[in-house]
C-alpha cells in the first residue's frame, strides 16, 4: 500500500506492508519500487501513532458501554432509557445525568418499574437512581447505610433515589453482572483507535489483566500493564501476556485527589482544613516494594500532593532498578527542587495535563499560595526528566487534542512560573516517552518501523481529529473520504 499526498517525515509518500513501513520517498520512486501496490491519495500530515501513558482500558470500556445521559432533559432521557431496556436484559447502567434529571425521573414510578433493574449515576457520582424493587431487594429501605440517604415517597416507600453511602451497595450489585470484560476492553480499544492512539500503559485489576491480554491478542493495540500491587501473588513476575501485551509493573497509592481535598500535602490547603489523607504510612510499603522490584517489577506510585510526591520519590530512590524504570503518577504538586531529583533518580514523570480541564479552578483555590510548584511540566522537561503523557481515561477523555491543549497551555496555572511544554516535547512524551517508560525502544516514521500512522488535516495541536489511523499497517479508523484509491 502506498499513501501519498500528505507530508510524512519530510517526504510525500510512504509505502506500508506486512505491518511495517517499507519505504519513504517521492511517490514515483515508490511506484517503481513496489509495482502492483495499491496507491491511495491522501491530504494532510502523517504523525506517528500515539501511546497513552496512563489509562484504564477495562473501566474505560465499561464507561463507554453505559448510556450517556449528559445534557439530556427528562423526556429525551426517558426515551433513551426505554429503548435501551427493550434491547437488553439485566442491569441497565447509565451515567452523566444531572441530579435534577434523576429527581424528575424518580417522580415517574411506573417508568422506573419498567426500567428495572436500573442504575443511573449522576455525573458527580454522589446521587444514584435505581428502581424501588431493586432498592427493597437489597434491604436498603430497612437498613440505611450510615452516611447515606434513601429517599421515600409520600407512601413511605423508596422512590429509587439514593444518595452518598446509600448508593454504594446498589452500585456494587449492579456492577456484579458486568462480565464481558474482554468485550469492554475491545470497545475501549476501538474508541482509542479513532483518536489516533495505538497503544497504552494501562492500570488494571487481575480481571482487567486477563481481558487486556486476550483482546490485544486479536486487535493491533499494544498494552503495557501495571497491576494493583496488593493483587500480585508471591510467585508472579513481569512477563509477556500475549502477542501485544506485557505485565510490566505494580501500582501503589500514597494519597487521594485534589477535588476531594485528599491529596497529601506538606502544608494545609489554602481553602480547606488539614493536609489531606495519606493512604499508607510510606514505611509500610517499603518491604513489599522492595520485594516486587527485586522480582523485576517496575513500580508506579500514585502521588498527587507534594507530601505524597516526596514520599514516593524517597521510596523509589532506594530501590534496585527494575526492567522498566519506576514511575510516579500524576505529580500535581511537588516540593522545590523535585524535578532535578526525579531526573537524577531516573524515575518517570507520568503526567495527565488534560486533568487541568476539570482541576484548574480547584487548584487555584486549594493551592493559591504555591501554584508555582503545581503542574510543573516545564520544570520536568527542563530538568531532563522522562515524561510520559496520558489521559487517565475514564477519569478524563483520552483525546490527544485535549491533552495537548493543556500540555501546551499549562501556563494558565500561574503562580509566577512557566508550566507549559513546547509542542515537540509534548509530542515526544506521547510516544517515545511512553515507550521508554516501559523499557521499549520506540521508532519514529522510518523504514522498518511498525506502521503506526495517523493522518491529520493539520494536527492534534490544532484540535483536529484524525482522518485515518493505521496500527501495524492495518486501517483501524477512517473518517469518510480520507483517501481516494488510484
Ligand atoms: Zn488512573
Amino acid at each position: 500500500m502506498i499513501y501519498h499526498g500528505a507530508e510524512v517525515a519530510g517526504q510525500d509518500a510512504v509505502a506500508v506492508g506486512g505491518g511495517r513501513i517499507l519505504a519513504l520517498g517521492p511517490v514515483d520512486r515508490l511506484r517503481r519500487q513496489f509495482p502492483g501496490a495499491t496507491v491511495r491519495r491522501v491530504a494532510g500530515r502523517f504523525l506517528p501513532g500515539f501511546l497513552d501513558g496512563h489509562l484504564h482500558l477495562l473501566s474505560y470500556g465499561r464507561a463507554l458501554g453505559e448510556l450517556d445521559l449528559a445534557g439530556l432533559a427528562a423526556p429525551k432521557a426517558r426515551d433513551v432509557l426505554l429503548a435501551a431496556r427493550g434491547a437488553q436484559d439485566g442491569w441497565l447502567r447509565g451515567r452523566g445525568a444531572s441530579a435534577s434529571l434523576l429527581v424528575e425521573l424518580a417522580r415517574d414510578q411506573n417508568l422506573l418499574r419498567r426500567l428495572a433493574p436500573l442504575r443511573v449515576w449522576a455525573h458527580d457520582l454522589h446521587t444514584l437512581l435505581s428502581d424501588p424493587g431493586s432498592v427493597r431487594a437489597l434491604g436498603l429501605d430497612r437498613h440505611v447505610p450510615p452516611g447515606g440517604a434513601v429517599e421515600q415517597g409520600p407512601d413511605g416507600l423508596p422512590t429509587g433515589l439514593l444518595r452518598e453511602a446509600a448508593a454504594l451497595p446498589l452500585a456494587a450489585a449492579a456492577d456484579q453482572d458486568q462480565g464481558g470484560a474482554e468485550a469492554a476492553v475491545e470497545r475501549a480499544i476501538r474508541d482509542l483507535w479513532r483518536r489516533g492512539i495505538v497503544g497504552a500503559v494501562t492500570f488494571e485489576t487481575p480481571e482487567g489483566v486477563a481481558a487486556v491480554a486476550s483482546a490485544t491478542g486479536r486487535l493491533p493495540f499494544q498494552a503495557y500493564v501495571y497491576q494493583t500491587a496488593a493483587s500480585i501473588g508471591r510467585g508472579q513476575r513481569p512477563r509477556r501476556l500475549g502477542r501485544r501485551s506485557a505485565l510490566v509493573g505494580a501500582k501503589f497509592f500514597l494519597d487521594g485527589t485534589l477535588g476531594s481535598r485528599t491529596a497529601w500535602l506538606r502544608a494545609p490547603y489554602a481553602d480547606a482544613p488539614g493536609t489531606g489523607l495519606p493512604r499508607h504510612d510510606p514505611e509500610d510499603l517499603r518491604g513489599s516494594m522492595r520485594s516486587l522490584a527485586r522480582r523485576g517489577f517496575s513500580l508506579a506510585v500514585h502521588a498527587i500532593g507534594d507530601a505524597a510526591a516526596q514520599a514516593a520519590l524517597g521510596l523509589l530512590e532506594s530501590l534496585p532498578p527494575a526492567e522498566a524504570p519506576h514511575r510516579i503518577e500524576h505529580l500535581q504538586l511537588v516540593p522545590e527542587g523535585f524535578a532535578e531529583r526525579l531526573a537524577a533518580a531516573d524515575v518517570t514523570a507520568s503526567i495527565q495535563p488534560c486533568h487541568l480541564e476539570q482541576d484548574l479552578a480547584d487548584a487555584r483555590r486549594a493551592w493559591a499560595d504555591r501554584l508555582a510548584r503545581a503542574y510543573p511540566y516545564r520544570a520536568f522537561g527542563d530538568a531532563g526528566a522522562r515524561l510520559a503523557l496520558g489521559s487517565d481515561a475514564p477519569v478524563e477523555s483520552p483525546s490527544p487534542a485535549l491533552n495537548l491543549k493543556w500540555a501546551l497551555g499549562a501556563d494558565a496555572v500561574g503562580g509566577g512560573a512557566r508550566h507549559g511544554l513546547d509542542l515537540e516535547l509534548a509530542l515526544r512524551g506521547y510516544r517515545d516517552g511512553v515507550y521508554q517508560s516501559v523499557g521499549v525502544r520506540g521508532q519514529d516514521i522510518v523504514p522498518g518501523a511498525r506502521a503506526d500512522l495517523v493522518l491529520y488535516r493539520q494536527g492534534p495541536e490544532h484540535g483536529d481529529d484524525p482522518l485515518l489511523v493505521l496500527s501495524e499497517g492495518q486501517e483501524v479508523f477512517r473518517a469518510g473520504e480520507a483517501y481516494v484509491e488510484e
